[in-house]
């Protein structure tokens, strides 16, 4: 995603310089949301993925199939499983690799879900409805479970933590998406660690053994950066690039963009590593104008969507423990959000079902806008009337 929007920005933005897109990947570059969602069921709503841009046309030459394998700062090459590419100015957006669960590679009936051949390959598991166990209670486990389920599969979710999504959203939040699997027919088990997978079944850290005819591993992504290690590139612990807030790396020349780069937010105030797709989009902007010369800050408000047990979930903004979490609306209702203030500020937004509030508050956030709290709680007002 990121590279493809990198070299459609350097020609809208007039650049008649040679670009060579790199992947891996054998098929044409395309869009991952759909294969956790539609790709899975099949039918029309599955079809396509592929983005939709003309390679020949915008004369941007494809190299797929082609895996860079280690970066030459000094001498400005790629060294690739296919020779040495040289560059003037790289840029590097290798994305993420899902995390696996420790000795379950290449273990028959075990699953990831990240490339389309992923996807391919669970589509017999939904089409067979088979007994399915999802390892992690995340973003891609429910959206998965979801599909799962809509298929006729027998769902059971596994998660370590005590509640979905604990990572990333506090427990007076997720306490109320406890509801949704159950109402999806899905057994959520949490403060349920897996020791390890074996055919056929998932067994449990307290020895318990859940039997499984697929399971899929959603536990979480990393930055596919093993590549870079040693060429003079910072990597943060995270395992991320560490770019500036222009999207350049510690080496010259060389830039990075998309999943796998962080980025310091001055909006924010701290440094960010964004896993989602409109990061993918507007990342790639700010990056292919700064190749050609230009001097543009990346300071987004992050935003991401998730469908999941028929409900649209939508994030913009950033949030820290620290922040004053308001509930607008009532959460064991199909339309509710929340709202985080830092200070006065509005600092982030979740919203279930309520897209307006999502595209109110993303203005109001780009802002930084100060809101009156009672407002803000208040769902019966937009959020829009809210800003002081
Ligand atoms: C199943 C799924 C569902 C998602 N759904 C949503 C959603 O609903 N909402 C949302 O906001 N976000 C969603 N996302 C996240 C979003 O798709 C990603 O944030 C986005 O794809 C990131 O783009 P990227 O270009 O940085 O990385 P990628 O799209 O991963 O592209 C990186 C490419 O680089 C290749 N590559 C890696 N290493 C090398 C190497 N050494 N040499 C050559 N090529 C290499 C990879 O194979 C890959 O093709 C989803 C992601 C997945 C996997």
């Amino acid at each position: 995603m990121a590279g493809v929007q990198t070299a459609v920005a350097l020609r809208e933005m007039g650049s008649a310089d040679e670009i060579t897109l790199i992947g891996d990947e054998p098929h044409a570059p395309y869009d991952r949301p759909p294969l956790s969602k539609a790709v899975l069921l099949g039918g029309p709503a599955g079809g396509d993925v592929r983005f939709d841009v003309d390679f020949d046309a915008l004369k941007v030459e494809l190299r797929l199939g082609v895996r860079a394998q280690a970066l030459r700062v000094g001498e400005r090459e790629v060294v690739t499983d296919a020779g040495a590419v040289p560059y003037d100015r790289l840029v590097v957006a290798t994305g993420a690799y899902p995390v696996a669960l420790p000795g379950t590679t290449g273990l028959p009936g075990v699953h990831l879900l990240r490339t389309l051949d992923d996807a391919a390959a669970l589509r017999p598991v939904l089409d067979a409805k088979q007994d399915v166990v999802v390892v992690g209670a995340g973003w891609i486990g429910a959206e998965f479970a979801t599909a799962a389920r809509q298929a006729g599969c027998a769902v059971t979710v596994v998660e370590a933590a005590d509640r979905p999504l604990a990572g990333v959203l506090p427990a007076v939040v997720t306490a109320h998406m406890r509801a949704w699997y159950d109402e999806a027919g899905v057994e959520l088990r949490t403060g349920t660690p897996v020791a390890q997978l074996e055919p056929g079944a998932v067994v449990l850290a307290d020895g318990g053994r859940i039997p499984a005819e697929a399971v899929v591993v959603g536990i979480g992504a990393r930055p596919a950066t093993g590549w870079l290690a040693g060429a003079g590139v910072e990597l943060g612990a995270d395992g991320a690039v560490v770019a500036d807030d222009r999207l350049r790396t510690t080496a010259p020349h060389v830039f990075a963009v998309g999943d796998c780069a962080s980025f310091p937010s001055g909006r924010f105030g701290e440094r960010l590593l964004v896993h989602h797709w409109d990061n993918a989009l507007q990342g790639p902007r700010t990056a292919a104008a700064n190749v050609l010369g230009g001097d543009e800050v990346y300071d987004p408000v992050p935003y991401f969507w998730s469908e999941q047990f028929g409900r649209f979930v939508q994030y913009a903004g950033h949030h820290a423990d620290a922040d004053t979490l308001l509930l607008r609306g009532d959460p064991t209702t199909d339309a509710w959000s929340a709202c985080w203030l830092r200070g006065e500020r509005l600092a982030a937004v979740l919203a279930v079902g309520r897209p307006r509030d999502l595209a109110q508050a993303r203005k109001l956030i780009g802002r930084s806008a100060s809101v009156d709290p009672a407002l803000a709680a208040d769902p019966a007002v937009p959020l829009s009337s809210a800003a002081r």
